[in-house]
């Protein structure tokens, strides 16, 4: 008789886990068994006890609200590797020739392994930097492990969330709130010194009456050649956003000096 397959095992233990069959088959439909195998690694390794919602459902990535083995929250970021999207846009380097397919799609798979590493050890940077960041936990091949930031699956609001439709907060708070993303923006090129590169409302939450940077997989170091060009893009859109919401924000130039130090 033959042994039963490691991945079968692996895979039967991972669906005894499942309390929630809908999303087994949303993790099933959206990711490939490649994708699926390193979640069971990350549980085999003890870091992911169980999966349980999606929390975002983006173009490049899928986050998921998860339980360590001891049944605290972690936030699961997963990169997609096999979307529509990903294919159009390489479509033009594998002119239909299945081996050729292969090897692009390898190709492209190291390449978000290696995006997904970048997030995790810009994350840790950043952390080290005093900046208020998710905790990284781990990163195997497209997944991401990290701090959920929220409580019982429930994440915390978004800033443009507290804005939009509705200001939740009164323009105090909204100072403080600028306050403290401008001292994350001093300490991320200075201390880390990286560039985020895609910082906005959108990109950070509010917990604990705390601003957290999120999102930070495509920062670059300050060394980068386009990194002047994201920084200057990133004072824009922090002064838009909270001068829009009341805060009486120091011009362009007294903030682009303040953070490069110059
Ligand atoms: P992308 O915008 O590339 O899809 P993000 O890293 O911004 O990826 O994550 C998407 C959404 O998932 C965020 O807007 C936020 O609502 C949620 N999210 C991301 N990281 C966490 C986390 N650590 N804890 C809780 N929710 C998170
Ligand atoms: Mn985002």
């Amino acid at each position: 008789k033959e042994p039963i397959p490691k991945e079968l095992v692996q895979r039967r233990r991972f669906l005894k886990r499942q309390k929630d069959k809908d999303l087994f088959e949303t993790v099933e439909e959206v990711f490939d068994m490649s994708t699926q195998m390193a979640v069971y690694e990350l549980m085999r390794r003890g870091v992911i006890g169980e999966l349980l919602g999606t929390i975002s459902a983006g173009k490049e990535a899928r986050v998921f609200c998860a339980k360590d083995p001891e049944g605290n929250d972690i936030a699961v970021k997963i990169y997609l590797t096999s979307t529509a999207e990903f294919r159009k846009s390489i479509r033009k380097y594998i002119i239909g020739d299945p081996r050729f397919e292969q090897i692009a799609n390898r190709g492209l798979r190291r390449l978000i392994y290696a995006w997904a590493r970048k997030e995790f050890r810009n994350l840790k940077r950043m952390m080290q930097a005093g900046i208020r960041v998710p905790k990284p936990i781990a990163v195997y091949k497209n997944v991401l492990v990290m701090e959920f930031i929220g409580e019982g699956c429930r994440r915390a609001p978004l800033l443009v969330e507290l804005a939009k439709p509705k200001n939740q907060l009164d323009v105090e708070e909204w100072t403080k709130i600028f306050n403290t993303v401008y001292d994350y923006m001093v300490k991320m090129y200075q201390k880390a010194k990286l560039v985020h590169a895609d910082l906005n409302e959108y990109n950070i939450m509010y917990w604990k009456e705390e601003p957290v940077i999120i999102d930070v997989s495509q920062a670059v170091p300050i060394s980068h050649p386009y990194a002047d060009e994201f920084l200057r893009h990133d004072i824009q859109q922090i002064r838009r956003f909270f001068s829009s919401v009341g805060v009486e924000v120091p011009s362009f130039a007294e903030m682009y000096a303040k953070i490069t130090g110059l």
